[in-house]
């Protein structure tokens, strides 16, 4: 059996307590590794070691123009080695290897080297100064950032905060979420051996409300980057709060994605079945909530549900599958219980609601359509995070963007339609930090993602993320030589 230690000041350790836990593939239930359990204690030691590591040693002295060269060296260590990783990754979380290999893993490398070009490119401002004053800014690195992920995209979701933090010239400590410890290790390794100094980056797996708490509210890190559930954000929120600490929050949503009777209607199925069934529905943005113009609705749900049914489960190493397991049985039970209240509350089960025993011992579910959903259900109120689509029929503009707007969350939105007018109106009108038109759950490293309403705050990816990595620093030069007596003393 694999054994995994703690990635702490570049060397690799047992957990301060001797704890262990274990970690399942969620494909078989076979046992991945036994993994060292952190909690404080090592929270602290990771800590000491950033905070060494960013006051003093090689990382310390590196200029800008180095630093960048380095990530992009740690880039190209990661293209040597896709394949690798996407396969650590799918065994982890159940991510097909399509997926894995074709998208969260070149997207993650993707944003590392986006970051690597801004190393350089971090710049202070010359301000309006009266000719006896020079005044300026500086943008400095926060210091040591305490990043927190969750188990859908381990390897991508560590890499929005590594990649801007360290290109700033910060140092990190990564807490893993406890389902998917190994991908996010192999990845410190592998940056490691790029040349990323001893105590840069720090990775301290264990639980949440152990070693996620004592890193959320630890003195000495200076900013927490958190990607959860809503519910874990309010944790962190109540944590960061002791020593006032910034925080970044990418939580949970309900996502709409709308399609009106004008949109080329094959694309808005195709591109809503990847919104929806996409890694298993385990997407922070899926496009849970699908709305539907009246005047369409019966032929896109017949038509959307036969081709759900088509979408092929199973074991996510075969690169033929299309739909692997989710995570973990507690995610089965979760998505069980919803599907229970959505028949309970009167929505039509089109296909799907079961689990998907043919594929062997994991946690297999089956594509999920339900239709004739009201806005106020429960299935379409909450985020189920599984591939559960609830269809919701419209009237017209003004009552789709009504409802898309009706949740707490606020993270991604959708719409599809051939006007040109109408797409930029709804644009404008949905209450969300990311409008795709004609498209879903696309990402670039280069636009910001984030949620407004209770979908968090803070944009991380783009140029816009790096201000979360750095601090202004105001300089005021008097350069008047003349002497200012307030007190005449
Ligand atoms: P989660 O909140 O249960 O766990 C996320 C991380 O927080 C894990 O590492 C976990 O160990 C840690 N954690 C749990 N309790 C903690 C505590 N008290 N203090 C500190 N850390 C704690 O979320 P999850 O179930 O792993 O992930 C699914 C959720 O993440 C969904 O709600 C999804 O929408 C959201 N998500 C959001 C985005 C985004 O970018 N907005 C991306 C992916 C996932």
């Amino acid at each position: 059996m694999k054994k995994y230690q703690l990635f702490i000041d570049g060397k690799w350790v047992d957990s301060v307590s001797g704890k262990t836990f274990t970690s399942i593939n969620p494909a078989t239930k076979e046992i991945n590794g036994i993994i060292a359990e952190g909690d404080a204690a090592d929270v602290d030691l990771a800590v000491k070691a950033a905070r060494k590591a960013f006051e003093s040693g090689p990382w310390a002295s590196m200029s800008p123009s180095e630093r960048g060269r380095l990530l992009y060296r740690a880039a190209q260590k990661l293209w040597e080695n896709v394949d690798y990783l996407a396969e650590v990754e799918s065994n982890d979380n159940g991510l097909t290897i399509n997926e894995t290999k074709l998208i969260a893993i070149p997207a993650a490398i993707d944003v590392l080297e986006f970051y690597a070009g801004m190393a350089n490119k971090i710049q202070g401002d010359t301000l309006a100064s009266p000719a006896n004053r020079f005044n300026y800014t500086l943008r400095e690195p926060v210091g040591v950032v305490g990043a927190i992920v969750p188990w859908n995209f381990p390897i991508m979701l560590t890499m929005w905060k590594l990649a801007p933090a360290l290109a700033a010239g910060n140092t990190i400590v990564i807490k893993p979420a406890e389902q998917t410890p190994i991908s996010v290790l192999e990845l410190a390794r592998l940056l490691q051996e790029a040349g990323i100094p001893d105590g840069v980056i720090n990775v301290v797996n264990g639980y949440g409300p152990t070693a996620g708490a004592a890193l959320a509210s630890h003195p000495d890190v200076d900013k927490i980057a958190f990607t959860g559930s809503t519910a874990t954000g309010r944790l962190i929120m109540q944590a960061a709060s002791k020593h006032l600490k910034p925080i970044s929050l990418e939580l949970g949503g309900k996502s709409p994605n709308i399609v009106f009777d004008d949109a080329d209607i094959d694309a808005a199925i195709s591109g809503s079945l990847f919104g929806i069934y996409f890694a298993q529905g385990q997407v922070c943005a899926a496009g849970s909530r699908l709305f539907v113009q009246e005047t369409i609705y019966d032929r896109f749900v017949e038509e959307f549900a036969r081709k759900a049914e088509s979408i092929r489960v199973g074991h996510p190493l075969d690169p033929n599958t299309q739909m692997g397991p989710q995570v973990s049985e507690e995610q089965l039970n979760i998505i069980e219980r919803y599907v229970q209240i959505g028949k309970q509350e009167g929505a039509t089960l089109v296909t799907g609601g079961k689990r998907n025993e043919e594929c062997g011992n994991g946690f297999y579910y089956t594509p999920t359509v339900f239709a004739d959903v009201d806005n106020n259900m429960t299935i379409a109120r909450e985020e189920i995070f599984g591939p559960v689509v609830s269809i919701i029929r419209f009237k017209d503009e003004e009552d789709a963007l009504k409802k898309a707007n009706e949740s707490i969350y606020g993270l991604a939105s959708g719409v599809w339609t051939t006007n040109l007018v109408r797409a930029h109106r709804m644009a404008r009108g949905l209450k969300a930090g990311t409008v795709y038109v004609n498209t879903f759950s696309m990402l670039d490293s280069a636009a910001p993602f984030g949620g407004m309403k209770q979908s968090g705050f803070g944009r991380e990816l783009g140029i816009e993320a790096m201000n979360m990595y750095t601090q202004t620093k105001h300089v005021w030069v008097d350069l008047s030589q003349e002497k200012f007596n307030w007190y005449g003393l």
